[in-house]
């Protein structure tokens, strides 16, 4: 059993000042595989105080400084690889190689990437040359409070983190109590890169308790979070109270619209960005809408795609899923998928129940639903599990009312040859992301969404953005 009862306040690592514990649960196995400690208020105080202090000075670093430092972290990151990739599959249950490759794969690139843009970034420009007296300054934030979720772990975590340390915050990270070990490797490897105490904190806890009190605490600055919606309104009810800057990155439940010229693989291809990470990622295309021409034939290749789709233990090699995060997590899969028998979608893969074989462990059959509208609560609700909903469609300007007919805005799909139709399309789609023919989205193209999928982008230069007020000084000669 991993011990980590402590958290990383002030540059040490501290015991709690209330011991309340929680064990976290590997999703492979329903056991407890570690225990951590759920901060209170007196622990979030100590954080903020000691990032309040560390920003006098380290909000006035030089670019060089921290930049410096970063590339330690980086080298470091990369030593400790193969710990970071055992923590994911532990305490989220993605397989080894996706775990490795993906997972702990992004929090590298992000890292490097972030380093990059970090060396071109100017700080401080002339407005231009028609104002040559005119400063435009880009200063740290401040104090964030940064607020992940389990579902890409490190992912979230170095998005957010880079950031703030390249642009000269200080920081309070509260990583998902479900998934915090992962995030407490980031932490030992901040310390041994030597930044000065204070500057990076990490509290460990729930939402009701440690992050109402980390979003609410008055000397908070800002607030970086991803998660749910429902956690991301209440959030910014208090980022309200005293105006705190907010960065939301939530749900979605993105459209992958199928036209009858879309490439030979673009079908299964979906499918499997759907089930990937056992469809737990807030881009997941989990709504197919599909031509009405090729829609017969495009679900029977769903049918036999899903069912000989691998479910199987995360400590394997091998390109299959894993178990989805927990119990709860579990259940509300099983009763969506019930949900949408009830509703009358035609069942073509999948359903209740787990996979053969797999008795232990939260594993979920890939499904696959077809004949969907988008009223059914499949179609609208984010189900976060391997579960596709098929929508067929007659022809465009209904694909894209179908697309856009959600409360999300995150990231939607085409499949066409027809590059003229792809530009009309993208322009019509009402998302912050557009992945055409498998291409993909850039680490460093902006990455955020529309509507209720949150407000800011993170990613590259954008991500770095976020964590920078502007200022303009007029009379600098
Ligand atoms: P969640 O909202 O339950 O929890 C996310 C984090 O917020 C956890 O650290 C949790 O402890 C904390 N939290 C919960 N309630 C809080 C509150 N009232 N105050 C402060 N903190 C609180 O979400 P989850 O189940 O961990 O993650 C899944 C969700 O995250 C999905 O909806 C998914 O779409 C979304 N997500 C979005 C993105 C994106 O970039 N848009 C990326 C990954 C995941």
């Amino acid at each position: 059993m991993i011990e980590k009862r402590n958290f990383y306040i002030n540059g040490s690592w501290v015991a709690p000042k209330n011991s309340k514990e929680i064990e976290v649960i590997n999703p492979a196995t329903e056991k407890s595989c570690a225990v951590i400690s759920l901060g209170g208020k007196e622990d979030i105080n100590d954080a903020v105080l000691a990032a309040k202090d560390a920003f006098k000075t380290w909000g006035f670093t030089s670019k060089e400084e921290r930049l410096s430092l970063l590339e330690v972290f980086y080298a470091l990151y990369k030593k400790r690889w193969n710990d970071i990739t055992d923590a994911i599959i532990k305490e989220m249950g993605a397989p080894k190689d996706f775990a490795s490759k993906l997972q702990t794969g992004t929090g590298a690139s992000h890292t490097k990437s972030f380093i990059r843009y970090l060396k071109e970034f100017e700080f401080e420009k002339p407005l231009g040359d028609h104002a040559k007296n005119q400063r435009i300054i880009y200063e740290p934030k401040g104090v964030c409070a940064l607020i992940t979720p389990w579902n890409w772990p490190i992912n979230q975590v170095t998005l957010k983190v880079i950031p703030a340390l390249a642009s000269g915050c200080t920081m309070i990270l509260k990583p998902s109590e479900l998934a915090p070990l992962s995030a407490m490797i980031i932490a030992e490897l901040i310390d041994e890169a030597k930044f000065p105490k204070g500057v990076f904190n990490l509290v460990n806890g729930d939402g009701a308790t440690t992050g109402d009190a980390l979003t609410s605490h008055p000397d908070v600055n800002m607030i970086s979070f991803t998660g749910s919606t429902r956690a991301g309104a209440l959030i910014s009810q208090n980022a309200a109270k005293d105006f705190k800057r907010l960065s939301l990155e939530l749900g979605g439940k993105g459209a992958n619209i199928i036209f009858k010229d879309a490439d030979t693989e673009a079908i299964e291809r979906g499918a499997f960005r759907c089930f990937r990470n056992s469809g737990q990622s807030c881009n997941a295309p989990t709504r197919m809408l599909v031509e009405q021409s090729i829609y017969d034939e495009s679900i029977e290749r769903l049918r036999k795609y899903a069912s000989k789709f691998k479910v199987d233990d995360p400590n394997k090699n091998g390109e299959h899923i894993g178990p989805v995060i927990s119990e709860t997590q579990f259940n509300r899969i099983q009763g969506l998928i019930q949900k949408g028998i009830d509703e009358g979608a035609k069942l073509v893969a999948g359903g209740i129940g787990k996979p053969d074989g797999l008795k232990d462990g939260y594993y979920v059959k890939p499904t696959v639903f077809a004949d969907v509208n988008n009223e059914m609560e499949i179609a609208r609700t984010e189900i976060f599990g391997p579960v596709l909903s098929v929508i067929p469609f007659e022809n465009e300007e209904e694909a894209i009312k179908i697309a856009n007919d959600t409360d999300y805005g995150l990231t939607n799909y085409i499949q066409t040859q027809d590059t003229e139709k792809v530009k009309r399309v993208a322009r019509k789609l009402r998302s912050g992301m557009v992945d055409v023919n498998g291409a993909g989205i850039a680490v460093d193209a902006p990455f955020g969404g529309f509507k209720h999928s949150g407000i800011g982008r993170e990613a590259g230069k954008e991500g770095l953005l976020e964590f920078l007020e502007v200022k303009s000084v007029g009379g600098w000669n």
